[in-house]
């Protein structure tokens, strides 16, 4: 079924959350990454943009000065950073929810603290964008923090600052860093000796060690799906999948599942015009606990 929408061609590249908004919904996938429909800033992506940007400066200080102080004033510079950003202009909040959010922010950056000694970390990339060629795929992403074991591994961090899965879905949640892994193996010539998820919310670290079959695994699955979106482009066949997470799809009004038009979805573009526009390369689908 075509939704009567205009043909589309597939993305040039795949990253892990454009992989993870496919197989959460086709039809959320193409609003955000094939036809880049922009979405209105939620609070909750909002806060984990300056707490990903403050420890990013945090960690780009020599190890001795990585103190709670110096983590404050990376907050306000990243808050500096990003006042002008559509992502926190077009959040509609009061001054009371304001003062929440950054006394949020505060407390998801410190339990830094809880999870490591932030001098001992050996940082070789921060915010590091990489792109590789898996054959006909290029995959790209951002590693929040690649860094080295003293015995000159790399690790692969990722910070989190939404809820910790429950057992279930520890695996679930480990496919970006696994991706990030199969990345390093193909750039750098060597397989991570660790990927971890660092959650800030809790806090808790979920750590696994990646092996070279896995890798090979994460390559066949990556394929797999961009043959997948590649077919759904051909014959321009987008399905929804109603769930839990439609209650944050920006894409409802539009969807067929919940009686919208598709058609219309294109007047988002004028709906969210102006400065605090954000157009659709983030997942369009999340959960904000997630
Ligand atoms: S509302 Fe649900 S089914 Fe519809 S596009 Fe969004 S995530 Fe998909």
């Amino acid at each position: 079924m075509t939704l009567g929408l205009d043909p589309v061609e597939p993305p040039a590249s795949l990253s892990p959350s454009s992989i993870s908004s496919f197989k959460e919904c086709p039809l959320a996938f193409r609003f955000s990454y094939l036809d880049r429909l922009p979405q209105p800033p939620a609070p909750h992506s909002s806060k984990g943009t300056l707490v990903h940007r403050a420890l990013e400066r945090f960690y780009d200080r020599p190890a001795d000065e990585r103190t709670a102080a110096a983590l404050d004033r990376d907050l306000d510079d990243a808050r500096a950073d990003l006042r002008d950003d559509p992502d926190f202009t077009g959040l509609d909040l009061t001054d009371a929810e304001w003062d929440a959010f950054h006394a949020d922010a505060r407390a998801l950056a410190h339990r830094t603290f809880a999870l490591e000694d932030p001098a001992t970390v050996v940082p070789v990339g921060l915010e590091l964008k990489l792109q590789a060629s898996l054959g006909d795929v290029t995959v790209r992403g951002v590693i929040d923090r690649l860094e080295r074991t003293p015995e000159g591994d790399l690790v692969v961090s990722d910070y989190k600052t939404g809820r910790v899965p429950g057992d279930r879905y520890v695996e679930k949640s480990l496919a970006g860093v696994q991706m990030y892994a199969l990345m390093c193996e193909r750039l750098f010539g060597t397989v991570p000796a660790r990927i971890q998820l660092l959650y800030l919310s809790r806090p808790t670290a979920i750590v696994a060690t990646p092996s070279a079959q896995q890798l090979t695994g994460v390559a066949r699955r990556t394929t797999a799906i961009w043959n997948t979106i590649a077919t759904a482009c051909e014959r321009n066949e987008f399905r929804t999948n109603p769930g839990r997470l439609c209650d944050f799809c920006a894409y409802r009004p539009y969807c067929p599942a919940h009686g919208g038009d598709p058609q219309r979805a294109d007047e988002l573009r004028d709906l969210l015009a102006g400065p605090a526009t954000r157009v659709g390369t983030a997942p369009p689908v999340s959960d904000p606990e997630d």
